[in-house]
């Protein structure tokens, strides 16, 4: 136990009272912390006072939490950020996500939900990104950076295509019939008769199947689709 050192936690927020909750939260729970008010400062901080993990609100005077991240990433610190956000909207975790962010909380949340995420994050350390990334063969999909490459090149996919794919990585070598899929995907029940999936596998395979070899989406005619690579994974 004696050589293990305490974690530094560098707290980047502007509202006074939630500040002062988390900073006293953490200290109690056997971190060292700081409290910046804005993102001037706490960039400054977390660029010279070598910290393990920071708490970055989004909202923030100055420079606001994109930017303190982006900036951050830019000078290569790599320790890992949790995102503190108000606005419960998916484009701002992925915005989030995709400069680096490694998790992000909705407010209000507990504060048991903030520690219970440090903990995790201080815990899975630099080895965090390989265990977010899905693979079939040569094509790779990040969950963390919302990144789908195939053979090293990026695609772009639309949020439900992303959803699709990393379904279909996800259980890979299963059959996964239509009402699964619109269920899991578009969180709905279909009509056996709809062709939205259809539709949706058939632009999935123009971006990461047609110009590629060897194709991974498999048609199980009459019963629905299964991702494999030839030769297993
Ligand atoms: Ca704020």
């Amino acid at each position: 136990m004696g050589t293990i050192h305490t974690m530094k936690i560098l707290i980047v927020e502007d509202e006074h009272k939630t500040g002062e909750y988390l900073r006293q939260g953490l200290a109690e729970s056997g971190f060292i912390t700081e409290l910046a008010s804005n993102g001037v400062d706490g960039l400054h901080l977390a660029m010279t006072g070598n910290f393990d993990l920071l708490v970055l609100d989004v909202m923030l005077p100055g420079l606001n939490g994109w930017q303190v991240l982006e900036r951050l990433r830019q000078f290569g610190r790599d320790m890992p950020v949790l995102f503190l956000t108000a606005r419960d909207q998916i484009d701002d975790r992925v915005k989030g996500l995709e400069l680096g962010a490694d998790d992000y909380l909705v407010k209000p949340f507990a504060f048991s939900e903030l520690l219970a995420r440090v903990r995790t994050l201080l815990r899975r350390g630099k080895t965090s990104i390989e265990t977010t990334v899905l693979r079939a063969a040569d094509l790779e999909l990040d969950l963390l950076r919302r990144r789908v490459t195939r053979a090293g090149t990026r695609i772009e996919l639309t949020a439900k295509e992303f959803a699709l794919l990393e379904l279909l990585l996800r259980r890979q070598g299963e059959v996964l019939p239509r009402s699964m899929i619109a269920s899991q995907v578009w969180d709905m029940n279909f009509d056996s008769d709809t062709n939205v999936i259809d539709v949706a596998i058939r632009r999935l395979r123009a971006k990461v199947d047609d110009p590629y070899e060897p194709r991974l989406i498999r048609t199980a005619r009459g019963m629905g689709y299964v991702l494999e690579a030839p030769g297993g994974i």
